[in-house]
């Protein structure tokens, strides 16, 4: 795209700016507005949020409602990350207009129900079951680690359907209504004190049979397009200037967009965050550095190059695969995953070497008023959600380097004469 095309989608966007950003108007109706106009995710089809614009128009509408001020397009947590690609590439028509136009609308926010206590790394060995009833599917099993699914309106669920083949190929991929007597989502408490994530029990669930995504088997073809999204996921973040609020049933919509944008000025007044994805920027490092009376200590020195000379690196990186649409290295979000998770992991050690003792404490007068032990206490996480460290180094092996795949032994038997994961009497 041009630079004159780029500039007439901006003319075009601010001028719908100023005919529809109304600051007495509710969230909901600021977001069905941004939808139905093609602004929400200008990348995704015409019709459910977007006008299937290439990557630059997007930046270009992105960069016109962030300099305006406005509040930007739902997320809903993992709705637009990884339940809306997943369904735009292998959902039916049906289900792309049921599902992917409340997403972009704001209207429902999502989960993933993945892992499970036994099937982590090991995904394909899930043993939650689904059994067909006339025109439903009934769901029995245990989630666990489950990203605010105590908040999400829908989950992206895989369940086995069929336990006589082997175990990548009798998985089946549904969109569950996560409101439903059979479903219920119990917070866990993480070492930093917040809740983030849930086990999730299904208790003969429901599912309309019209809400299996993808071919009935065919579920881990369909997954590796979520796990993708994931990989790629890493990279994102906040556009600065656009304000955010929750999307769902739990989140904000009915408060006015005048209410959202106040409320947001208000808390970057009384807590504006310097740590980006639990990692401590360069610069705040060497701050840091000094007012610890580090920065003339050899060891110091080096080691904050090394983390300075990391995370420039990382940032042209990330650029790189952004400017390549994804299709650097074939393993794109896997490396973005590693390279983001080694440079918290450092940032941990490194920040800790410097402030001592002193990360012990909590509270105004302690290290980034509290934020830097939150940070490293967070940071573990990093390493292992949406695929750890080692399985991203395999994916990475196998896609970009071309080497042999990892062995396994089990890839033809039945999953019913396996004796792994959470496999229990089916
Ligand atoms: C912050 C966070 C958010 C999460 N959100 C979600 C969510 O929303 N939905 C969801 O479904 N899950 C979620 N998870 C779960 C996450 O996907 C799993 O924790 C992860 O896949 C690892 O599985 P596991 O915990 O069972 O560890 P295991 O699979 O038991 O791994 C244990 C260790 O063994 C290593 N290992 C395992 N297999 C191999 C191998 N083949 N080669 C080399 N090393 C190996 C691992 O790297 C790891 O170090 C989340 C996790 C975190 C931390």
């Amino acid at each position: 795209m041009d630079a004159r095309q780029v500039g007439d989608i901006e003319d075009e966007v601010q001028a719908w700016v100023d005919t529809n950003w109304d600051e007495s108007i509710t969230l909901r109706e600021w977001w069905r507005r941004l939808a139905a106009a093609g602004y929400a995710y200008p990348r995704w089809p015409a019709g459910v949020g977007g006008i299937s614009g290439s990557g630059a128009t997007a930046r270009a509408v992105t960069a016109v409602l962030a300099r305006n001020g406005v509040i930007g397009p739902p997320v809903g947590y993992v709705a637009a990350t990884l339940a809306a690609p997943t369904i735009l590439e292998h959902g039916t028509d049906h289900q792309i207009r049921e599902l992917v136009w409340p997403i972009a609308s704001g209207q429902a926010s999502w989960c993933q129900l993945f892992s499970e206590p036994g099937s982590g790394s090991d995904l394909a060995s899930v043993g939650t079951r689904a059994v067909r009833d006339r025109d439903e599917w009934v769901v029995t099993g245990q989630k666990v680690w489950n990203s605010a699914a105590d908040r999400a309106d829908f989950g992206m669920l895989l369940a086995r359907t069929d336990p006589d083949q082997p175990k990548h190929l009798g998985i089946t991929y549904f969109a569950i209504d996560m409101h439903q007597p059979g479903v219920e989502a119990r917070p866990l408490r993480q070492m930093n004190g917040t809740s983030s994530f849930c086990e999730v029990f299904l208790s003969e669930a429901r599912v309309p049979a019209e809400m299996v995504v993808g071919e009935l088997n065919g579920g881990w073809k369909v997954a590796q397009t979520t796990l993708a999204a994931e990989r790629s996921s890493v990279a994102g973040g906040a556009t600065p200037g656009l304000h955010q609020a929750q999307s769902g049933s739990t989140g904000d919509l009915d408060l006015t967009v005048g209410d959202i944008v106040e409320r947001s000025r208000q808390a970057a007044k009384v807590r504006r965050s310097v740590i980006r994805s639990n990692a401590v920027p360069a610069k705040v490092m060497l701050d840091m550095a000094r007012r610890y009376g580090k920065s003339t200590d050899p060891v110091a020195r080096q080691d904050l190059a090394r983390y300075i000379t990391h995370v420039r690196v990382n940032g042209w990186t990330m650029r790189r695969i952004a400017a390549a649409g994804g299709c650097l290295t074939g393993a794109d979000g896997s490396v973005a995953k590693i390279t983001t998770s080694r440079i918290c992991q450092e940032s941990r050690d490194l920040s800790y070497r410097i402030v001592g003792a002193a990360g012990m404490l909590m509270g105004p007068e302690s290290p980034l008023a509290g934020e830097l032990q939150l940070a490293c206490l967070g940071s573990p996480g990093t390493r292992i959600g949406g695929g750890t460290d080692e399985i991203q180094m395999n994916v990475l092996a196998e896609r970009a380097l071309g080497l042999p795949r990892e062995p396994s032994s089990d890839k033809d038997v039945p999953y019913r004469d396996l004796k792994v994961g959470t496999q229990r009497s089916l």
